[in-house]
């Protein structure tokens, strides 16, 4: 079904609040197998949100709304709606009961205005909401079907998990199946050269890529008439993306590198240590970020200064002087050092510039990564060419994980 997101609110237009209401939808509805064609924003103005309404409605047949519903004399979607599509207004008793309660319950009267929020479109599917005040509704006339949530995210993600999802079943003839495969170590547009034997033509299921910071995800997607039928081509799809790509994915479940990395640790059984420079405690982090971390994480270690790193972990003054701080040498001695210093059975280190300035003869975004195990030591280089030390700092931690995923998949 053709569809339409329309969020109302001046605070959008100033910047003031981003529009995540639109992509909380987007992201639900394409998952539901709504076509969304269309995200709209417009102030608090009736003229212009009557304007937007019949463009939205001129191509499609489905438009979800949200803010403008409070009680207050610019909160006005509701009403604009119901006069676009012809409808009165109502008196909902079970709205103003909850209303009345609601208020009731917070020791005081209802303010005189909020019971303008009582007050729904003749003929809609009210959406009673249980985390607010404002209810929700939709309204179908003549084939057109306008759907009003509240602007607060909170209500309006209950709202939806809570009515509108169970309304929608109507419209969907198809039913969806999905999967998201997460990359990492291959660039978007590489991915779809190599991925493009299967794009090129896709019907059903589609395939669409995505750059993420540092890695690329894939989205395969059919509808077919059950749901059996849609897993089943997904499933085929995903048999052929992995003859093609398979050595760069990493999940078939959406998950987050830590998590796999963590996952198959436990699996395993292994513990891991790290010696960090240049991220300063970022990778432990992202390993303690997931729960069930202290079963693989046995230490970590931030050795910032060339003195630390000889004191805690014990690399030489030579290494340092002879290779430099940052060399492939230091890297693999510093996760020699805290693998031997910490008896787990992987260590992974890192040592360079997260920039935006380097050392002479060095540039910003320069890293090594060395891993140790009992039987193997090595590293990977890094050049970023990029002088954003917050964009270095994460990327340089992500082929950290990717280093440790290498190792132990
Ligand atoms: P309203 O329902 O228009 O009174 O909106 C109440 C509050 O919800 C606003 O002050 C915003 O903080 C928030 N809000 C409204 N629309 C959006 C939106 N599209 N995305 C995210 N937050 C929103
Ligand atoms: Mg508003």
């Amino acid at each position: 079904m053709r569809t339409s997101i329309l969020a109302v609110g001046t605070e959008l237009l100033f910047g003031q609040t981003v529009n995540t209401n639109a992509s909380f939808l987007s992201e639900n509805l394409n998952h539901m197998g709504f076509d969304v064609m269309y995200h709209f924003v417009v102030g608090d103005n009736p003229a212009r949100l009557k304007e937007k309404l019949a463009d939205a409605f001129a191509d499609t047949d489905l438009v979800i709304l949200t803010g403008g519903l409070g009680p207050t004399q610019d909160d006005l979607t509701k009403e604009m709606v119901a006069e676009y599509m012809g409808r009165e207004m109502y008196l909902d008793t079970e709205v103003e009961e909850y209303l009345k309660g609601f208020f009731a319950r917070r020791g005081g009267d209802m303010p005189e205005n909020n019971m303008k929020q009582a007050y729904l479109p003749v003929g809609c599917t009210p959406f009673y909401n249980a985390s607010g005040t404002a209810p929700g509704f939709a309204l179908s006339v003549d084939g057109k079907t306008a759907i009003c949530l509240p602007g607060p995210p909170r209500e309006m993600k209950w709202l939806f998990d809570n009515g509108v999802k169970q309304y929608l079943a109507q419209f969907m003839e198809k039913k969806m199946f999905y999967r998201v495969i997460r990359t990492i170590g291959i660039g978007e547009s590489d991915l779809e050269m190599l991925l493009m034997p299967l794009i090129d033509g896709q019907t059903d299921p589609t395939i669409a890529t995505y750059a993420k910071e540092g890695e690329c995800t894939l989205r395969v997607a059919s509808q077919r008439d059950t749901d059996e039928e849609a897993e089943a081509a997904v499933n085929e799809m995903t048999e052929r993306i992995t003859e093609l790509a398979g050595e760069y994915i990493y999940s078939y479940d959406d998950e987050d590198l830590n998590e796999v990395v963590v996952r198959i640790l436990r699996e395993k059984g292994l513990h891991i240590t790290s010696a960090e420079s240049c991220t300063g405690g970022l990778f432990a982090s992202a390993i303690t970020d997931v729960a069930g971390a202290s079963n693989v994480l046995s230490s970590a270690y931030v050795t910032y200064s060339n003195e630390s790193k000889t004191a805690e972990i014990g690399v030489l003054a030579e290494t340092i002087e002879n290779f430099g701080v940052v060399s492939p040498e230091t890297a693999e001695a510093m996760a020699r050092g805290a693998l031997e210093r910490s008896g787990a059975d992987i260590a992974v280190s890192v040592t360079g510039y997260a920039g935006p300035e380097a050392d002479p003869g060095h540039e910003a975004g320069e890293a090594y990564i060395g891993y140790a195990t009992a039987d193997k030591c090595g590293h990977y280089a890094i050049h970023t060419s990029r002088a954003d030390r917050k964009w270095n700092r994460r990327y340089i931690t992500l082929r950290m994980l990717r280093a440790v995923y290498l190792l132990i998949r």
